[in-house]
């Protein structure tokens, strides 16, 4: 008698990370309007969660929870909804899958932290296992980089240099365990709109390069080193934006912070400090004094998009 078939799962979940740019460099736009970056991301655990299940055939659908739900468009524009359609149409057949997306949302939108990127990650891998799909790590990498600049990144995770868009990701040689603390902001910022007022402020910025000085820090797993080193070229325009981001920056230092920077686009500021005890301090400290809308303790790297059940 022939084996039974393993059942096909009736729901996935899976698990991803946000990011946080330790380096973020960026150059001239080239004529379409991109800019080239050199980027080191490192995933941190501050996590959503996509849950994926079967829906009738051709059907996308997808409903949002959590921090910041209202904010997410819980349409075809939903980068999960769109993850998952990619992977239909380039692995189908199309017409016979159809998903039913959840997710459950702890990393705040358009906060600079790759949210949406890491859900069209999630609902990747999420639906490549509903839907037992064959594909290989490099083919599931092109689609997320077909995506999104930073979806690439959220499948790896780990500390990565960026570059290209961002899309072209590799695994750093990364020593050790970062603490951070993690300032949320009271309003989004849009992306494009924080790229904008950066060619205002720089309109002939160099090639960029990735930091020597921060890649050596985290080879030797030095946290005041890297606390030094980190920089973001897309700061000035975030600050410019939201001006209160200086007195957030200003105030995690005075704290004892090791270094701070707006992450990404912003407007989340992140700020490595050197132990667990520390992070506590400068979450109680940043949270009393009322200067941003929450605060989170996080520690990083930690792996990128898995399935949890
Ligand atoms: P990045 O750091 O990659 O620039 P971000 O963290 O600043 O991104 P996101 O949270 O990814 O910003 O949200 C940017 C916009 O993407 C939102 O305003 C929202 O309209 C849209 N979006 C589409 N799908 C999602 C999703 N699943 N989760 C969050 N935002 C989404």
């Amino acid at each position: 008698m022939a084996s039974p078939l393993p059942p096909t799962p009736v729901g996935v979940r899976v698990r991803v990370p946000a990011k946080i740019n330790l380096a973020l460099k960026v150059g001239p736009p080239h004529r379409d309007g991109f800019h080239p970056l050199a980027t080191v991301y490192q995933a941190v655990s501050l996590y959503d969660e996509v849950h994926a299940a079967w829906a009738n055939p051709e059907e996308f659908e997808v409903s949002v929870v959590g921090e910041g739900a209202e904010l997410v468009p819980q349409d075809e524009s939903n980068l999960a909804v769109r993850a998952a359609q990619l992977l239909a149409r380039t692995h189908g057949p199309y017409d016979s899958l159809g998903v039913s997306l959840s997710i459950k949302k702890s990393i705040p939108v358009a906060g600079g932290l790759a949210g949406g990127s890491s859900n069209g990650a999630a609902a990747l891998l999420a639906c490549a296992v509903l839907w037992d799909i064959d594909i290989s790590a490099e083919a599931m990498r092109a689609l997320a980089a077909e995506l999104g600049s930073d979806v690439p990144f959220a499948l790896l995770g780990g500390t990565a240099v960026g570059r290209g868009r961002g899309e072209e990701v590799a695994p750093a040689l990364a020593r050790g365990t970062y603490q951070w603390v993690l300032a949320f902001g009271h309003h989004g910022l849009s992306t494009p709109a924080v790229y904008r007022r950066f060619d205002q402020l720089s309109p002939q910025p160099p090639p960029p390069e990735v930091p020597a000085d921060l890649m050596n820090a985290l080879r030797s797993g030095d946290a005041k080193m890297l606390g030094a080193a980190l920089v973001n070229d897309l700061q000035p325009a975030a600050v410019d934006l939201q001006p209160r981001l200086k007195l957030v920056l200003e105030a995690g230092l005075e704290y004892g912070a090791l270094g701070a920077l707006v992450s990404g686009s912003g407007p989340t500021c992140a700020f490595l400090v050197d132990s667990e005890s520390a992070a506590v301090d400068l979450s109680v400290a940043l949270s009393a004094d009322g200067i941003c809308r929450a605060v989170r303790r996080a520690t990083g790297p930690v792996v990128g998009a898995r399935v949890i059940g």
